[in-house]
């Protein structure tokens, strides 16, 4: 009788100028499950900064052409990438699931968030619109138009596997820009779904460069000459050391950094509409969202319906591992991430914060070879501790009191971030008081603070954000630049604001 062979662990390449290939240096690291981590999905290329450059170069050669291909014809490329992404939706859903553990419902939903955003952007390819605008001068004719602006770095996290690459590499390909991409080494196969899916559609050799590997392989994008514009989704302290690298430069360089989002609860609000959006936004994701509702301020008169109802709530949500029937939170995603949500609810405790539910990490049965902890509700939290201040990324939700809505607005502007923000009422005086007054790039009535749509602007505001959008038709000024083209057709030298008085 045989003895069944052990399967071959899956190694993984990078692609550069159209080839798959791996770092000459011949080091990989490991992807595990983070809800059983004696499930070894690959091994991928841990690539040196002597890679990074080999792709900047396949990408500025490949710039050359790609910048010329009409914008229409670009878009049809990428309506097929729209279109076989959604053809495998179930598998790269499955493979995601696995590879960062948040529950398959969700997985799907960030796979269709990169269907989506395709789809909007390759549209834009046959729209993109400049102005064309009356001239001071007689015969001359004045108009703006987009540019690409050459080789762009992407730089992605875990926590949207699919979706951030898609917000990034999309717009920048619609526009005429060729990529090098570097995602985050907990997420490397999702990336590689995705950037196949490319490489299938029509993508030529060199457009779309993937590049998988640590910090070394960040410092290249950010500080080479050759790259032009550095696209950046991560944590505040990361996006600080990148926009520094950068700097020299004069990258253009976009940032989409942490939050510490707020839901407000009135005392006029529909308690559990508000207690139901509160749940799906503080442990939605295992609470690992950059609009995470992290924090809720509920109006004194309602707190405590509020959170005895909130924590009974949060007490039955099913943990488990995102693949299976039924589980509603899956685990963190690395043995560090789970660390730092249980150094949080020290802190939390030590503040004088009301451990409502949760505390504590799961290790036993089911939880054993994965990186689980309860979802945890603070009570008693008050705005200036550190649970209410500091991004802990993960399912701990700090529940606040005010007396006014004055009050919650200022808690919920009191902190370093400015992403999202939503507040509960039924008073649509109080409603548009909030949407005004809340310094976040983005706000919701009703919901939740997280959910956005591919087709509107999406980012922050402090340190959040460096000002720029992600999404939306916002995109297109992060990967593209203006052009101010005069076409004088008098024969004869006019000079601006001089021969303006010839009637
Ligand atoms: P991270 O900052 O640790 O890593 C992000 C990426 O940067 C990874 O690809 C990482 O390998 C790379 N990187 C690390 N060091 C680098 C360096 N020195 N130079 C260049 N690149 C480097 O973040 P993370 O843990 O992957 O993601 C979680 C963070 O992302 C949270 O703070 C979350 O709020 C934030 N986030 C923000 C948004 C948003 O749109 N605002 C969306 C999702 C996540």
């Amino acid at each position: 009788m045989q003895t069944p062979k052990a399967t071959a662990t899956a190694v993984f390449d990078n692609l550069i100028g159209g080839r798959w290939s791996p770092s000459p240096s011949g080091r990989l690291f490991e992807n595990r499950n983070p809800a059983d981590h004696d499930d070894l999905i690959g091994l991928f290329q841990d690539s040196t900064p002597e890679d990074a450059e080999r792709a900047i170069a396949a990408a500025a050669r490949a710039f050359a052409d790609w910048r010329l291909v009409p914008a229409p014809r670009r878009a049809e490329i990428l309506f097929r990438a729209a279109q076989l992404i959604a053809d495998r939706k179930e598998t790269f859903a499955r493979e995601m699931t696995r590879e960062m553990g948040k529950v398959l419902e969700e997985t799907r939903g960030d796979v269709q968030e990169a269907i989506d955003m395709s789809f909007f952007m390759a549209g834009e390819g046959r729209r993109m619109y400049g102005q064309t605008v009356p001239s001071e001068l007689r015969d001359k004719f004045a108009m703006s138009v987009r540019q690409p602006l050459g080789v762009c770095g992407v730089i992605t996290p875990w926590n949207f596997p699919m979706a951030i690459p898609s917000w990034k590499i999309i717009p920048a390909l619609v526009c005429g820009n060729t990529v090098v991409f570097k995602p985050s080494s907990l997420t490397p196969l999702s990336a590689i779904n995705f950037v196949k899916v490319l490489e299938e559609a029509g993508v030529p050799a060199g457009v779309v460069n993937l590049v998988t590997g640590g910090p070394d392989v960040g410092t290249v994008l950010a500080t080479h000459d050759a790259i032009s514009v550095i696209s950046f989704t991560g944590s505040t302290a990361v996006g600080r050391l990148v926009n520094q690298n950068a700097a020299p430069g004069f990258k253009k360089v976009h940032l989409e950094m942490g939050g510490k989002n707020i839901v407000m609860v009135m005392d006029d609000a529909q308690l559990e509409l508000a207690i139901e959006g509160c749940v799906w936004g503080g442990f939605g994701t295992t609470g690992q969202r950059c609009t995470a509702a992290s924090r809720v301020v509920v109006h004194e008169r309602v707190y405590d319906a509020f959170l005895t109802e909130f924590a009974a709530r949060v007490k039955s949500l099913r943990v488990g591992n995102g693949a299976q029937d039924g589980v509603q939170m899956g685990p963190s995603i690395s043995e560090s991430q789970l660390s730092t949500v249980m150094r949080y609810v020290e802190i939390g405790k030590q503040e004088g914060a009301t451990v409502v539910t949760g505390g504590h990490r799961l290790t036993t049965g089911p939880y054993a070879r994965g990186w689980f902890h309860e979802p945890t509700i603070f009570g008693d939290v008050t705005p200036s501790m550190r649970i209410a201040r500091e991004e802990i990324f993960g399912p701990v939700v700090s529940v606040m009191r005010c007396r006014s809505l004055a009050e919650a607005i200022d808690i919920g502007n009191s902190v370093a971030y400015g992403l999202s923000a939503s507040i509960y009422t039924r008073d649509i005086n109080k409603a548009f008081t909030a949407m005004r007054d809340i310094y976040t790039g983005i706000f919701y009535v009703n919901a939740p603070t997280i959910g956005a749509e591919v087709h509107l602007p999406f980012g922050g505001t402090k340190a959040t954000g460096n000002g720029h959008r992600e999404a939306g038709t916002a995109a297109l000024d992060v990967f593209s630049e203006w052009k101010s083209i005069y076409v004088d057709f008098s024969g004869r030298l006019q000079r601006a604001q001089i021969d303006t008085q010839e009637l």
